[in-house]
């Protein structure tokens, strides 16, 4: 059905997409004054803004990819029965295939399974050590009673570090966590591909073997991140020695083959809108998790999904491990970064696969990180061209558990996401031409002050006004 891409076509030719528009969706135009009243009324929060507003969004590249006309056709093949969907053992054959867990239990998106997982995995007074934070994912370990410790390598953290795997897990950070509370209150380590918050970085196979045997020795289960992981793959065969020639179907099997388990937020690469799952190959942390499953999300065999939902995520599988699409895909995020780059903005390096991350501080180095500068920052592109993009900061950091202090994250980062298969190079020239815009009168632009700051996930609905 998909041809893999050969080598001519790899080497000699761009990007282009490996498919055509059959069906548009129109935008609507506003005025400046219009932008402004929007964001004003929205707590200078991109995230409560209405879409009718928005030009070009790049708040996130979650759940807002387009669906192919294979996928559409599945969703017409629903079955929507309560119980046993066709569309569901479809969905598990498929994973099974593609992911090589053993068990699968649907949930309605990412953080359905990570609750799932951390109240199946997690006692009061665990320490979960991961390759940097996500925010769902360290706020349901937190709400199990454990504590998120980072143990991504170093690198990670310095937005300049050309480091081709930032998002290689530091063993010495590792054992040293082990060493100080004992393997035994470590239930797992929480291993992301393709490490969001770090500007979507990879980690490398050899780390991960690394990784696996240190495991090994200390009885301690890998639980994948999956979200992002074909991205993650890609990258690997990109960079890696020996990589090279291996498909991205079979070093995403590779990666998942030395796993104990994953939670997926199918928002993101597997491109539908909604959907996530929970695998494992643990007989006795599947039963608990079918049981808990029917609490939270609904039957264990649709986990809050209709059975179209499930369709469109198989087919989807099948599309985003392609080669032709991963190079589409990875073609038009580096596109637009090359061209920021080029304009002299400060963006976070090596380009990941899923956003251009531009680092604030450095954009905006007379705004304290206390003032907010990411969260001003991302006001200002959708005042300056109704582009929507996200903060990733200080504001999205939240505060410690601890000392109630903000978190200070070494990054303050605006994310520009690129939805899948949704916007053509046209749209990108025009991002890079607005940010350019903003950045040549950055003096002018003033830092936040925090006026309404919800108990979760503050970034969601935090409201500001200027300073
Ligand atoms: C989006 C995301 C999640 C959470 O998934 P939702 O579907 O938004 O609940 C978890 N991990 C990563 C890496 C993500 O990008």
């Amino acid at each position: 059905m998909f041809r893999l891409m050969n080598e001519h076509t790899t080497k000699h030719h761009s990007w282009a997409e490996p498919y055509k528009i059959k069906m548009v969706e129109l935008l609507r135009m506003t005025t400046r004054e219009e932008r402004l009243a929007a964001i004003r009324e929205a707590g200078y929060n991109t995230f409560l803004t209405r879409s009718r507003d928005v030009y070009i969004d790049l708040l996130t590249d979650s759940g807002t990819s387009a669906m192919s006309d294979r996928q559409w056709a599945g969703m017409m093949m629903g079955d929507e029965a309560y119980s046993g969907s066709e569309n569901f053992y479809h969905l598990e054959s498929v994973v099974q295939e593609y992911y090589g867990y053993k068990y699968l239990v649907p949930t309605h998106q990412g953080r359905g399974a990570e609750h799932l997982m951390s109240q199946i995995l997690i006692q009061e007074g665990d320490h979960v050590p991961g390759n940097m934070y996500f925010t769902t994912t360290r706020l349901h370990q937190e709400l199990a009673g454990g504590k998120f410790v980072d143990v991504i390598v170093d690198e990670a953290h310095d937005p300049a570090s050309e480091f081709p795997f930032k998002g290689n897990v530091d063993l010495a950070k590792l054992d040293a966590l082990v060493q100080d509370v004992g393997a035994d209150r470590v239930p797992y380590i929480s291993l992301e591909g393709n490490v969001n918050m770090a500007g979507g970085q990879p980690f490398s196979m050899a780390n991960l073997r690394e990784l696996r045997a240190y495991c090994d020795k200390h009885d301690i289960p890998i639980m994948l991140d999956a979200t992002r992981t074909i991205e993650n793959a890609w990258f690997i065969r990109e960079r890696e020695e020996g990589y090279a020639s291996k498909s991205v179907r079979e070093i995403l099997r590779e990666i998942c083959d030395m796993t104990d388990g994953c939670t997926m937020s199918a928002k993101k690469d597997l491109l539908v809108n909604i959907g996530g799952f929970f695998c494992c190959n643990d007989d006795e942390v599947f039963r608990k998790a079918q049981n808990l499953v029917v609490v939270y999300e609904g039957l264990h065999t649709y986990g809050g999904l209709a059975g179209r939902d499930m369709e469109a995520m198989a087919q989807g599988i099948l599309e985003a491990t392609t080669e032709e699409h991963m190079a589409a895909r990875v073609g038009q995020v580096r596109y637009l970064g090359r061209k920021l780059e080029a304009a002299g903005i400060p963006i976070v390096k090596p380009i990941g696969s899923h956003a251009i991350f531009i680092d604030a501080r450095q954009f905006l180095p007379h705004i304290d990180q206390d003032d907010y500068p990411a969260q001003a920052l991302a006001a200002e592109l959708f005042i300056e061209a109704g582009i929507r993009t996200m903060e990733r900061g200080n504001v999205s950091a939240g505060r410690s558990p601890v000392t109630g202090e903000n978190r200070h994250p070494k990054l303050e980062l605006v994310r520009l996401t690129i939805p899948r298969r949704v916007y053509t190079q046209a749209h990108m020239d025009v991002v890079v031409e607005a940010v350019t815009d903003v950045y040549a009168r950055r003096d002018e632009i003033r830092g936040l002050k925090m006026v309404y700051e919800p108990e979760y996930l503050r970034f969601f609905q935090a409201r500001f006004e200027p300073l």
